[in-house]
């Protein structure tokens, strides 16, 4: 089995527009977290991916694949490992400057809506972020750069491409500012994307 990766590099944020009216049977994503992470990061992940995601039409919800209740079947799932420590508690950074942010898996050609977000490596690079701000909004700043990861990949397994856009979300790389200005989205051409593909009814 393959990985998609995608790292770091230059920030620039597109003008946005509209909501659309039409309603979708929520996504289910069920999370699996190495260790649980705090409410407040949750919190502020689930946020972020559903600011970015649902203007798009897609709605989610959200489920611990630990938890055996309410587990009904749904045709439209994603599975989201988070891997590593995902708290916002300061580390020694591991050196490695380089090294995938987030990843979906492909086999023959075919994306799978198996996706994983390296918490320790996104925490690395929004950690000079994090020291210079309030203990009480680090969950948020952290839990929003989480989530950009996370709909860059969820874009992948939603779109049903490996390509990326130049700019946005989809774009290839992303700077430290990505994950932590005020506004991050994707441009026109995968908002077009993405709703068309939920609108065919394959998400
Ligand atoms: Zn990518």
């Amino acid at each position: 089995m393959k990985s998609v990766l995608f790292w770091l590099l230059l920030a620039a944020v597109p003008g946005w527009s509209e909501t659309r009216g039409a309603t979708f049977a929520p996504v289910v994503l069920y999370t699996q977290y190495a260790q649980a992470p705090p409410e407040a990061v949750r919190h502020a992940l689930q946020e972020e991916v559903e600011r970015i995601m649902s203007p798009l039409g897609f709605v989610f919800e959200w489920r611990d694949i630990a938890d055996p209740t309410g587990q009904r079947v749904s045709a439209e799932l994603a599975l989201i490992t988070f891997e590593g420590r995902c708290d916002t508690g300061i580390a020694t950074p591991s050196g490695k400057r380089s090294g995938p942010l987030g990843w979906t898996h492909i086999s023959d050609g075919q994306i799978l809506p198996f996706t994983s977000v390296s918490c320790d490596r996104v925490r690395e690079i929004v950690q000079p972020i994090l020291v210079t701000s309030h203990s009480e909004a680090r969950p948020g700043i952290y839990g929003h750069a989480l989530a950009r990861v996370l709909a860059h990949e969820l874009y992948h397994i939603f779109a049903r491409t490996q390509h990326h856009g130049s700019l946005g979300v989809a774009k290839e790389s992303y700077s430290m500012w990505d994950l932590v200005d005020a506004e991050f989205r994707f441009e026109d051409k995968e908002s077009n994307l993405l709703r068309s593909t939920r609108a065919a009814g394959t998400w």
